[in-house]
Formats: structure tokens, sequence, C-alpha cells
């Protein structure tokens, strides 16, 4: 079992699978930031399973699949279906665009994946271009109907909201979880990036955003599922749930049980603070398994108390895991 020194037990691991992405989402990653890494500096599959199998081997029961874009990873089916093998391992989840779910859906299923988020900040055609920079909206949606046809559940919607931007959409997005059986998930905007795109002006708080989605009536709280930090609700008559995170308004370190890993293989102890344990050198040097399994509980005992906004770390989210 992974106990921190603050007592938290640590049982989820957000593994980036690469910095690559379809889109160039404002907030992300602006257009003139992309430098991709090298190939040589990513992990292979051969590699991340390794990680992978000592981090569940220490008592990581959670693995979640995220990037860049994870779906744009070539055979990214196969580290799907090899992940979901190792014995210990309780819930595999994927955070995707959405963008070619419809294409890998079934394969992700037989594979193993367990759960999917599906990021989707607007309903208009026009504004998913200003936002994620391309018009791929039309793809996405046929990627959320086809992990539902699929069976997947649940299947979460993260919504960033922004002032000026999506807030007037609030209730559109809402509303799907009244005839989908989808979670739909209100996140705060957080200054996270080196895209400088964080401005207060867009931020909006969750208060606020549950103030606008009771405007469809009152929100009932709702039964979770999983352990994470969203506060979950219906509306009366969905078949859905809404969820709301706030990550900057009302932060949830005192439970925060995760630990993330870069594509190049950098552990991350808290996402607002950019200090990470390279675990590269114990894959490629004369290191041992063991060794890996040492570095891995330093990085535990390191693990802040809590998170500091007084500064935005570097990694941009593709690169860190979002
Ligand atoms: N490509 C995948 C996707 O789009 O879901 C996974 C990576 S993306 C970085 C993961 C999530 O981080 C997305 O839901 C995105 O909206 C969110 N995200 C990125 N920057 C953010 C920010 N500054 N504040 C809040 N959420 C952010």
């Amino acid at each position: 079992m992974l106990i921190d020194k603050h007592g938290r037990k640590i049982t989820y691991l957000r593994v980036s699978v690469t910095d690559r992405c379809n889109l160039r989402c404002f907030y992300c990653s602006s257009k003139d930031a992309i430098a991709w890494l090298p190939h040589e500096e990513i992990l292979s599959y051969e590699e991340l399973l390794e990680i992978v199998k000592v981090a569940i081997s220490l008592g990581i029961e959670k693995i979640r699949l995220t990037g860049g874009e994870p779906l744009v990873r070539k055979d990214f089916v196969s580290l799907v279906a090899a992940i979901s093998k190792i014995p210990g391992l309780r819930d595999l989840s994927l955070t995707t665009n959405g963008i070619l779910l419809a294409e890998f859906a079934e394969d992700l299923k037989k594979a193993g994946l367990n759960r999917i988020n599906i990021s989707l900040d607007t309903l208009d055609p026009k504004k998913y271009k200003t936002i994620c920079g391309y018009n791929k909206l039309g793809d996405v949606l046929r990627g959320i109907d086809k992990a539902l046809e699929m069976g997947f559940s649940p299947v979460k919607i993260n919504t960033v909201v922004m002032k000026g931007l999506n807030e007037d959409e609030i209730l559109d997005l809402a509303k799907l979880t009244i005839e989908r059986p989808v979670e739909v998930r209100f996140i705060e905007f957080m200054p996270v990036g080196d895209g400088a795109a964080w401005e207060e002006k867009y931020f909006m708080p969750v208060a606020e955003i549950k103030k606008r989605v009771e405007m469809l009536g009152p929100l009932v709280p709702a039964q979770k599922i999983g352990a994470g930090p969203a506060r979950v609700y219906t509306l009366p008559n969905a078949c859905g749930k809404i969820g709301f995170i706030s990550a900057i308004t009302e932060h949830f370190c005192d439970k925060c049980n995760r630990l993330r890993l870069t594509p190049e293989g950098k552990l991350r102890m808290c996402l607002f603070s950019d200090e990470e344990i390279d675990l590269k050198p114990y894959l490629r040097g004369n290191f041992s398994r063991k060794d890996l399994k040492e570095a891995f509980l330093k990085a535990i005992k390191n693990k802040p108390a809590k998170r500091s906004l007084s500064f935005s770390p570097h990694r941009i989210m593709r690169s860190i895991g979002g």
C-alpha cells in the first residue's frame, strides 16, 4: 500500500502516453507553442508497462490513460490490452477528445478499457473551432454515441467553463444528461500551462456555474462512482448526471490520491508543482526493478501536502496529462 507522509493513500496513476494531439485547444497549447518531444525521448510501450506494473505492485489500483491525445499514438489499443491484464488493477480509464473514438471504441472495449471521459466545451461548431483549433465537433459527437453504444459506463463529458466563451452553453450541455446516460462535468478553468491563455476574465467559479444549471430544475445529489473530486447531481427526470469540479475555488488536496506520469517518464506528485522524478534512467540504465520501486516510493514521500497556485507550472497540459 502506498501511503504518503501526510497519511494519504495513493491509488491512482494518470499516465500521459503522448504529448502529441490532433487539436490545438487555446488553453492547452497555443499554435506557436508546438514542439513535440523527439520520439526517442518518449517511453516505449514496454517501458510504460514496466512502470505501470511496478506502480500496481506497490498499490496503485486505478490507471487513467491521457495525453496529449492518447488515440493518436500508434497501436494504442495494444497498450490498453496489455495494461488491462495486469493483476491487481481495478480500473482502467481513458481521457480523450473523442475525435477518433468512433473508430476505436469497439476495440478499446474488447481490449478491457472500463471507462471513458470525453472533453467537450461547446456544442457549436464555430465555437469548437475557436476553442480547439479545428472543426471536429461532428466527430466528437459520433464518438460519444459510439462509446454509449459499446456500453461504456459511465461516459463522462468534461467541460471547461470559460466566461465569455462557452458560459452561454452551460444549460445546453447540462441538458445532454436528460436523454443520455452521460455525466457532464463542469470544470473550473485552471491557470496551467505556458500558453498564458488563462486570464481572470475567463474564470467562472463552480458556485456560479451550479446556479446557472439550477435554472433547469433542482439538483438532487447523486450517488458517485469512484472517489474523484467531482460533486455529482441529477436533474429531475434526467437519465444522466451532472458533476462540478472546483479545482480552484475549493481544493481537494487532503483527499488527493493521484500521481502523474509524463510521456518521457517523469513522475509528478502534483499537477500544480513542477517537482518531478525522472524514471527513464531506471529503465534505460543498469538498474533493477527494485531500484525503480525505490524511486517510486521516494516520489510518494515528496508529494506536497497542498498545491500551490502562486505560480503556473511550466509544462503545458498535453505534456502533463490533464
Ligand atoms: N486529449 C485528451 C482530451 O482532450 O481529453 C486528453 C488530454 S487534455 C489535456 C485533458 C483535459 O484537460 C481536457 O478535458 C481539457 O479540457 C483539460 N484542460 C486542459 N487545460 C485546462 C485548463 N487550463 N483548465 C482546465 N482544464 C484543462
